[in-house]
């Protein structure tokens, strides 16, 4: 004989069945309807903008640490073109160190290391620490700017 906790049980699972269902009806709609999709999207974010960036607001002020990954993940995405765990791997490969000098300190106001590019390709180079991506920069990123610096300063000590 079911118990009245079972009768709980058979509706909540009725209940999320239905929600499942109702789920997946959209999905459906949406894949189907990509065009009139997109404009009810669009729709209903004018309608209720306020309501929504106070969610969204609300939800980053209580999420400091899951906000910050985010924006790294987009940052060096957006960038560099790479995951967070693509700048990991480089940055293993160097020793956990800056790519020129070998510091292990990234320095530099923000204390963060510099994900050094190609301008032309976008392809990353290496991490360096800010000092180094200063000194390239500075040269423009050109080898012969920085072999007749070294030259400098070997004959002016
Ligand atoms: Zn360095």
């Amino acid at each position: 004989m079911p118990t009245p906790s079972d009768k709980v049980y058979r509706v909540k699972q009725s209940r999320e069945e239905m929600l499942r269902k109702k789920r997946d009806g959209m999905k459906r709609w949406r894949a189907e309807n990509p065009e009139a999709s997109k404009a009810r999207t669009k729709k209903n974010h004018i309608k209720h903008r306020d309501e929504i960036i106070a969610r969204v607001t609300g939800w980053v002020k209580a999420n400091p640490e899951r906000t910050a990954t985010t924006q790294r993940k987009c940052h060096l995405m957006q960038k560099y073109g790479i995951t967070p765990d693509e700048w990991s791997a480089i940055f293993a490969s160097q020793g956990r160190r800056c790519a020129i000098c070998r510091t292990p300190n990234p320095h530099g106001k923000r204390k963060s290391w510099d994900t050094d590019h190609c301008h032309s390709t976008g392809k990353v180079r290496g991490i360096l620490c800010h000092p180094c991506n200063m000194m390239i920069g500075g040269a423009k990123d050109n080898p012969e700017t920085l072999r007749l610096a070294v030259n400098y300063l070997m004959l002016n000590p």
